[in-house]
């Protein structure tokens, strides 16, 4: 057994006894660390020296390799988030990033992920409401493409053929991974998205948040479909249903766009 200091945010944690918790931290060493924190959910529920989800924390571990659970020791909250639990869609959305990079399951720690998702829930505090579902999206985006699964979205996937930026709309296959040319999607499924909407998800998937975002909600059902079929988890993520009335378009818009 070693005493392991970590960088850690906190994204669930559960009551595993009268005194006891499980709290499941993303580390930029040691990927998705569990540890049993004992006397955790009384001080909580004070709301005093407590810890919130999405918090960034120093930790202190007692570690023992190959176990699954380690031990806490102590910790100290070193960035608060607590302002994303004072709105529904801020917190669903850093709960979306939660599911996603517990559906990942890392083992091995990637500081690039780490400060990603790091930045991504800062903005999804941080920016106004209006673009609260953008950032919302490029959070999403950031766990998939620092998790090696950005879509591609400058040539076909299929046949390799560059994409004219000005083309019409163009098919966006979930299952090949990207934007398909005029002709290899002519037929098949998915949506077929036009230029505005190919710009705006190619800054969403990299991880910016565009000024002014139309259909957002059919970006939040192309961004589920696409991690639904390439993290493959266990079961649908709970916090895009509840995303899905809050960011609908109420006009009805579409991400085709313009
Ligand atoms: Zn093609």
């Amino acid at each position: 057994m070693s005493i392991v200091k970590a960088e850690g945010i906190l994204l669930r944690a559960h009551s595993y006894s009268e005194s006891s918790r499980v709290l499941r931290f993303l580390t930029p060493g040691h990927g998705i660390l569990a540890v049993m924190a004992r006397g955790q959910r009384r001080q909580s529920s004070r709301g005093q020296g407590g810890l919130n989800t999405f918090d960034e924390v120093a930790l202190e571990v007692s570690f023992r390799p190959h176990r699954d659970l380690q031990t806490l020791r102590g910790f100290e909250v070193t960035r608060s988030r607590r302002g994303l639990g004072r709105e529904v869609i801020r917190f669903w959305g850093a709960s979306l990033v939660a599911e996603l990079l517990l559906a990942h399951t890392l083992h091995e720690g990637d500081q690039r992920l780490y400060e990603g998702v790091s930045g991504a829930l800062d903005r999804l505090q941080e920016l106004p409401g209006p673009q609260v579902p953008a950032a919302i999206l490029a959070a999403g985006w950031t766990v998939l493409e620092r998790a090696g699964l950005a879509p591609a979205l400058t040539s076909c996937t299929r046949c390799g053929r560059g994409v004219d930026a000005g083309e019409g709309l163009l098919r966006f296959s979930t299952a090949e991974g990207g934007l398909l040319c005029g002709d290899c999607g002519e037929e098949g499924r998915g949506p077929r998205l036009g230029p505005g909407a190919r710009r705006d998800l190619g800054e969403l998937a990299a991880g910016r948040v565009p000024a002014e975002l139309r259909g957002a909600g059919a970006h939040l059902r192309i961004l589920e479909a696409f991690a639904l079929h390439h993290l493959a988890p266990r079961r649908r993520f709970q916090a895009v249903e509840l995303l899905h009335p809050l960011m609908s378009d109420p006009s009805g818009g579409s991400a085709k766009g313009s």
